[in-house]
């Protein structure tokens, strides 16, 4: 049986539209992909069995409510890898 979390692709494309916005001491793709994991581990999976099932999430996700869950996920999730990033980041001199 194949099944895909629809939440892993909402969330990958907002991080992708947000992350020149977001306040990071470092963007590199580790502390995105950090980023990346933290949020999906505090959002409720979306389970999906097709494509039709991906269109339909994504239809909801036009709901701005649910645009607006994810994306503070997302911010909370760069709060937290800034203060503990996975990698020790050099100071720019
Ligand atoms: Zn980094």
């Amino acid at each position: 049986m194949n099944v895909k979390n629809a939440m892993e692709i909402l969330v990958e494309e907002a991080l992708n539209n947000y992350w020149s916005q977001l306040q990071l001491p470092c963007k590199c793709n580790i502390c995105k992909t950090d980023v990346y994991a933290i949020t999906l581990n505090n959002l409720p999976p979306r389970y999906i069995s097709n494509e039709n099932g991906l269109a339909f999430v994504k239809a909801e996700n036009f709901d701005d409510q649910s645009r607006v869950n994810i994306l503070n996920q997302i911010v909370k999730a760069t709060g937290v890898v800034a203060v503990r990033p996975s990698h020790e980041i050099k100071p720019s001199s």
